[in-house]
């Protein structure tokens, strides 16, 4: 398919593809999907191998925001029956993230409910980096509280702090939709500001809100331009008592399709796998790690994951390897820029999300490629609305149960 051995090429090169070939990807039929995958699985194994990084999950303060993102079951008003507590004291925080560690992760991302921190809130995480650190040698440690204010940067990395994690989530034409509280130039704004401190920059996507096709391309090639280290991709859990409680819209093919769109236009960024994976993908999960180099552990902030244990064994079973605390995730030339400062990106590459995170196909009929010489898109399959498979968390921080680990 010349599509394909396009974007092989412009991969294995580091060019960005055209918005055109991105869209193409996003219509390819479902005959094609093995195809599409094993295209994009090449790119992913010139800069990664077969390594897998594995990030855990901290939720330091859980539900109570004052912001209305309607995909995020903490928002303003949210009626989902997640846990709600507020700030994990530094032990508990430190213990929860020991037990990740023990599982084989080498990131840590401490998330906190909120617009932003206040500059008490820096240091209250501040001394949980630094009780991280000393427990765990090596960890990587990621910050996710929201919007920054000036200098809070500085201080999460003078604070030990190696990445900081703010999703840019949906398109900027479609970012009023989701959120009224803050914009997406808020995000930028909080990105930048993470990469001028020289934390590594970890920012990606939610897919699954009723988003078109144009709408998926045109963040990921924002996400590009920001150069964050670390993409993830999440896909809607449409938790009950969220406004997005009803988009059921993803199907396990169309999110494959989803994430080697994203492989294609970010070859070298770690691209995450992230929440909603068992949701969305499904028996099809072993399939995007061809795709992804990098997913999360165990339990997301307010929803319950699969089993530790089974994230390890379908990493084995599909031929991936857990990347060890002493491989650098990033290949050499991002990992060089990186450890040269330069005022941006820093450190290792990057983490999760703020918000729970799901193929909002909708209005993306059409866009198919000129020439590409794919398939036709076959009729949309009607997604399944999957609520069985929605857990809220009840147990790891916030909690006296142990941590999914
Ligand atoms: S994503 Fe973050 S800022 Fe938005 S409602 Fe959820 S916790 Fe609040």
């Amino acid at each position: 398919m010349d599509l394909l051995n396009t974007l092989v090429d412009k991969g294995l090169r580091r060019e960005l593809p055209t918005r055109e070939e991105a869209l193409a990807v996003l219509a390819t039929s479902d005959d094609d999907l093995l195809d599409v995958v094993a295209a994009a699985g090449k790119v992913r194994r010139k800069w990664f191998g077969r390594r897998v990084k594995l990030n855990y999950l901290v939720n330091l303060k859980s539900g109570l925001c004052p912001e209305d993102c309607s995909y995020c079951s903490q928002r303003l008003g949210s009626k989902a029956e997640i846990l709600k507590y507020t700030w994990l004291k530094p032990e508990d925080a430190s213990k929860a993230a020991a037990a990740g560690v023990a599982g084989g992760a080498k990131r840590v991302c401490l998330v906190a409910s909120g617009r932003g921190p206040t500059d008490r809130d820096v240091d209250r995480v501040s001394k949980t980096i630094e009780a991280i650190k000393e427990q765990n040698e090596g960890v990587e440690v990621c910050a996710c509280l929201g919007l920054l204010s000036a200098g809070q940067a500085d201080r999460l990395r003078e604070a030990g702090a190696d990445a900081y994690n703010h999703n840019l989530n949906t398109s900027e034409g479609t970012y009023g939709e989701i959120t009224t509280t803050h914009t997406y130039q808020d995000r930028v704004d909080t990105v930048q500001q993470a990469q001028a401190a020289g934390l590594s920059a970890c920012s990606g996507l939610i897919a699954g809100m009723g988003e078109s096709d144009e709408d998926l391309v045109d963040v990921v090639f924002s996400l590009r331009e920001l150069d964050p280290d670390s993409v993830p991709v999440n896909f809607l859990i449409p938790f009950e008592g969220t406004p997005l409680a009803k988009e059921w819209n993803l199907t396990p093919q169309r999110a494959l399709r989803i994430l080697a769109m994203v492989r294609f236009v970010c070859p070298d960024v770690e691209v995450r796998l992230a929440g909603g994976r068992e949701v969305h993908l499904r028996t099809l999960q072993p399939l995007a790690l061809h795709l992804a180099n990098s997913i999360f552990l165990g339990d997301y902030l307010t929803s319950e994951g699969q089993a530790g244990k089974a994230d390890l064994e379908m990493i084995a079973d599909a031929g991936f390897e857990v990347e060890g605390a002493g491989t650098t995730t990033l290949p050499e030339h991002r990992a060089d820029a990186a450890a040269g400062g330069c005022g941006s990106h820093a450190g290792a590459s990057g983490c999760g999300s703020h918000e729970e995170a799901g193929c909002g196909s909708h209005g993306s009929a059409g866009c198919g490629p000129c020439g590409s010489g794919v398939s036709e898109p076959e009729a949309a399959t009607v997604p399944e609305a999957r609520t069985d498979l929605v857990s809220v968390r009840r147990r790891g921080a916030g909690t006296d149960l142990a941590p999914n680990a």
